[in-house]
């Protein structure tokens, strides 16, 4: 035992020596720690200036209004996230739902063809692909919360036409190994960057890695306007259909200016496009996303320095830990009965912890179950495959035995060192009555 681990655990034999606040003892605080959305503890003046731009102006729509030239705002946005995440382009819409509704028809997803997603993630993710007439292949989630790079292949078809990386909860997804996949079959990789705005991986910035990636702004995720979402791509055709289906088909000046040429005709699209006032808040916040995402990682690294040396602990798989948001920090139990015990002893010392959250096990969800659409016709599950394949908790086991076995709390940038400090000290005197 080197002098760290020895004086960890004699750190340990002293915290696990206090009567635990379940068993009567002084709890680690006296109030419940809680973590708070991240985007607006960062609202100051910029927003409020971006806004009141616009109030004054009486332009909110991007593309023309009072006066001359047309307003800026969402416009800068895009350009300037495209910058951030590294990509050419980026195309601001009006929800992370949008957003993939958006890449499905850049990717030209329509009946007949297959996207392998994780069992585990947001709703969306499904419902992108049904909407478009695709078929969703649920792939079982590794101990990294993230679509198993091993349980991809065997379910490629000649109709798989994407495999969408979801990044959950702060975590970047094994990119290497999902890219390497992609490109030996010839099938396109989605990056679903909404619970990760700011992660990278390896180095590069999560959205940068795949053909075609998405991101969220919705109050949960790193910057947000309440609402809002954009999608990014490198490939000019991909993004020239992205930006004519969110906006009913037709190509802007602006948008046809950055594609050089338009190579499209008109084709039936929506309209998912993003208002000034949205586009203000999120360039405000964009350019506080590093401030966000250096002030959380570091309070979820302090929490793991704090527990590391802990006999036995095992923490949710990292497959870039340099990359991670810091999200939450997940600990990993034997089975359920061991991890339901961590919730319940932390959440007497009022340091609450949760299982994995923000996504669903879509699979077992009944109206995944039971093929619901809008319309009985609906192709997604009529055609032969769709009819024959089954969902439902057979399908995912190894999901949701992982969902079972692990829990942590959520991290939030604006901790206080005695916020981390006595999340380290209910961990280190809690966790020896179970492991
Ligand atoms: C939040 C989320 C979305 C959808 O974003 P909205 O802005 O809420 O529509 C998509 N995918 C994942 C993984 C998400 O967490």
């Amino acid at each position: 035992m080197n002098r760290r681990n020895f004086v960890g655990a004699m750190a340990a034999v002293a915290a696990a020596a206090q009567p635990l606040a379940a068993q009567g003892g002084k709890p680690v605080r006296e109030t419940p720690l809680r973590a708070d959305f991240w985007g607006p503890q960062y609202y100051d003046d910029q927003e409020r200036q971006q806004l009141t731009d616009v109030l004054e102006t009486g332009r909110p729509f991007r593309w023309y209004g009072r006066g001359g030239q047309p307003p800026m705002k969402v416009a800068t946005f895009e350009k300037e996230f495209a910058a951030r995440m590294n990509t050419k382009y980026a195309l601001a819409v009006t929800s992370g739902t949008a957003a993939l509704e958006t890449a499905m028809a850049a990717l030209q997803i329509g009946p007949g063809d297959e996207v392998i997603i994780p069992a585990w993630t947001w709703h969306s993710s499904a419902t992108s692909v049904v909407r478009a007439g695709g078929l969703p292949i649920f792939a079982e989630i590794d101990e990294s919360f993230n679509i198993d790079p091993s349980d991809i292949e065997h379910r490629i078809t000649s109709k798989t036409k994407v495999i969408m990386a979801v990044h959950l909860q702060g975590c970047p997804a094994d990119m290497d190994r999902i890219m390497a996949i992609g490109r030996k079959h010839g099938v396109k990789v989605l990056e679903d960057c909404a619970q990760s705005v700011g992660g990278s991986y390896k180095g590069r910035p999560l959205g940068s890695l795949g053909d075609i990636s998405i991101y969220s702004h919705q109050l949960n995720k790193t910057i947000t306007a309440g609402e809002g979402g954009a999608v990014v791509t490198n490939d000019p055709v991909m993004f020239e259909r992205a930006a004519r289906f969110h906006d009913l088909g037709g190509l802007r000046g602006l948008h046809s200016g950055l594609v050089g040429q338009p190579r499209l005709d008109v084709f039936v699209g929506a309209n998912y496009r993003m208002s000034e006032f949205t586009g203000g808040v999120m360039l405000a916040q964009v350019r506080k996303l590093d401030r966000i995402v250096d002030a959380v990682r570091g309070n979820a690294k302090r929490v793991y320095e704090g527990i590391r040396d802990l006999p036995g602990i095992r923490f949710r798989h990292l497959p870039d830990p340099e990359g991670e948001l810091g999200t939450a920090v997940f600990l990993r139990f034997d089975n359920k009965q061991n991890r339901d015990k961590f919730i319940a002893l932390m959440k007497a010392e009022n340091v609450p912890v949760a299982p994995p959250g923000g996504s669903v096990v879509l699979p077992v969800l009944p109206y995944i179950v039971k093929k619901v659409t809008v319309h009985p016709d609906w192709p997604t599950w009529t055609t032969g495959r769709g009819k024959s394949i089954k969902y439902g908790p057979a399908t995912c086991p190894k999901t949701l035995g992982i969902l079972d076995r692990f829990a942590g709390p959520a991290i939030d940038p604006k901790y206080t060192r005695r916020d981390t400090d006595d999340i380290i000290a209910a961990i280190r005197k809690v966790y020896p009555a179970i492991a």
